[in-house]
């Protein structure tokens, strides 16, 4: 039987230190988020370079960063420009080369023709998002996000390539996708304070959900914040409620902390009291559990 795991009663102070003192400067320069606030001159610029970001969010930073950098170089620095200037098929053409992990050019150039589409329907990614939230929840408006992005272009306009609607999966899929790079885009675009773009005003930040990447699902399990193995929306929710525990207005503040924790190697996911040591969650890590005077 897998033993239960809860965080220690002063969980929530050691989670602040751990917040309060994280050098979010040094992390935010291996984030995919520190090249969208380069590209988000304004509100617009700001959704279209978050959600190609937020694409391509899969593997290593620096790999995320470079495959951004590689699609502004072809949208000549500007992709807010590139989707209401350039004709689709110079995207598509600038784009036949473009690879990242399975990500295609085909595919980011099909989702640029999306973009195209909805912005000139009058309608914005907020605007969909809100939509479906309104009808229902926060996974309702990453569905209808995803539903629309997904979609196949108005009539006569070309299928979408294979694999693309995998790149837009929904919390209310029958698989119940994290939704790992919806979230982690919405997150860009409501909350207001640093790192994030704040652009978004009609979500409010106690509304968010954790982004759930192996490193915040790793030390969100380790911490007792989850009893789930697997990455599912479920477990979204069960971190996501044990943050709204400690900051019900702002939970998601956490997210960076968490996933750069991870990333850095300030957490090494396994003991090693050379560098659990100063670790401000340490009593509440399932590594040192009865451990404690051993430290
Ligand atoms: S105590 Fe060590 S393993 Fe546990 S969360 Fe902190 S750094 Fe990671």
């Amino acid at each position: 039987m897998v033993r239960v795991h809860r965080p220690t009663p002063e969980f929530a102070d050691h989670l602040r230190v751990l917040y309060d003192r994280f050098p979010f400067d040094r992390s935010l320069a291996d984030d995919p988020i520190s090249v969208v606030r380069l590209l988000a001159l304004d509100p617009r610029r700001g959704e279209i370079a978050g959600i190609f970001a937020a694409t391509l969010a899969i593997g290593n930073t620096a790999a995320i960063r470079g495959a951004i950098g590689r699609l502004t170089d072809a949208a000549d620095g500007d992709l807010g420009r590139f989707i209401a200037t350039i004709p689709s098929v110079e995207r598509r053409h600038r784009l036949r080369a473009f690879r990242h992990r399975w990500i295609r050019g085909d595919q980011l150039a099909y989702l640029s023709d999306r973009l195209e589409a909805i912005y000139a329907s009058g309608e914005t990614l907020e605007s969909i998002f809100g939509n479906g939230m309104r009808g229902g929840g926060f996974a309702d408006g990453l569905d209808a996000l995803a539903r629309r992005l997904r979609s196949p272009a108005p009539s006569r306009g070309p299928r979408p390539p294979r694999g693309y609607r995998a790149l837009f999966p929904s919390p209310l899929d029958p698989s119940h996708s994290p939704a790992k790079r919806l979230t982690l885009f919405v997150r860009w675009m409501v909350r207001a304070r640093y790192p994030d773009l704040g652009y978004w005003h009609t979500v409010p930040t106690g509304e968010l959900r954790v982004p759930l990447d192996q490193h915040v699902h790793w030390i969100a399990y380790n911490l007792g914040l989850t009893q789930r193995r697997t990455r599912s929306w479920a477990t979204v929710e069960e971190v996501t409620r044990a943050l709204r525990q400690i900051d019900p207005i702002d939970p998601i503040k956490f997210d960076f902390v968490l996933c750069h924790t991870g990333i850095s190697g300030d957490c090494p996911k396994e003991r090693d009291i050379l560098i659990c040591g100063p670790c401000a969650v340490r009593p509440d890590c399932r590594l040192w559990h009865g451990r404690r005077s051993a430290a």
